[in-house]
């Protein structure tokens, strides 16, 4: 499905850029180029887009702090950024993904995996609204997570799990496909004030695999970033 208003890419290598804009073009997607951090808020100010490429090292005002002023302002939040990065960034990703990136990419890559990954974050930011509404049921391949009496199910078979792996199971499962990292699952499931461990995470995450059995395999570790809730899935909602 083609989105209404343009893809914007943020990226100050030209030949990078282009190839981008060429490969969307090419599906159909309607693209908008900028090269500098400061132009893609210019352009945000006064224009509307369906979601935003955005490299993170740029010259002037940096992806990272695009993405802070998109997350954080009403108007923009929702708009889906998938960020770019160089090899050996992983220090980037994890910051990236903590300013509220959706997404990202490690250069070089595929311009055929990088649309796939625009196409799923679009269904996603089309879903959204949807699965706010509707958080009483989730289902993801044979897990089945009952919100309102705190129960999860694997093929049926009810799992003992404690409040801590409750939540992180329902946090990673809101939006499957979705890298979180550590941080924000401490933040997600116990708040900004309380103090934890990325180890203590970790020690969360190992002991719901082994609770689910085969489905812990759906969870997924995105190595020195965090975790992810892989999209195999459909959102049941009763
Ligand atoms: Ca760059």
């Amino acid at each position: 499905m083609v989105a209404k208003t343009p893809i914007l890419i943020v990226e100050d290598e030209r030949q990078i850029g282009d190839l981008v804009s060429l490969n969307l073009q090419r599906e159909g997607y309607e693209t908008r180029l900028v090269e500098s951090g400061e132009a893609a808020l210019k352009y945000l100010a006064a224009h509307d887009v369906s979601l935003v490429v955005l490299d993170l090292m740029l010259p002037g005002i940096d992806g990272k702090e695009v993405c802070r002023q998109l997350k954080w302002n009403q108007q923009t939040r929702h708009i889906p950024i998938i960020m770019l990065t160089a090899k050996g960034e992983e220090s980037d990703i994890v910051s990236g993904l903590e300013m509220g990136a959706d997404d990202y990419m490690v250069k070089p890559f595929s311009a055929k995996v990088l649309i796939a990954r625009i196409r799923n974050a679009l269904r996603r930011d089309e879903a959204r609204p949807v699965l706010s509404e509707q958080n009483s049921n989730t289902r993801i391949g044979s897990i089945d997570i009952d919100n309102d009496r705190h129960e999860v199910r694997v093929d049926d078979k009810p799992i003992n799990v404690t409040a801590s792996e409750f939540k992180i199971l329902t946090f990673l499962a809101s939006r499957p496909g979705f890298v979180r990292t550590r941080e924000q699952i401490i933040e997600a499931t116990h708040g900004s004030r309380v103090v934890m461990s990325n180890r203590t995470v970790d020690v969360h995450i190992t002991s719901l695999r082994r609770k689910l059995g085969e489905a812990g395999d759906l969870i997924e570790t995105i190595r020195g970033v965090g975790y992810r809730m892989e999209e195999c899935s459909r959102m049941a909602a009763t």
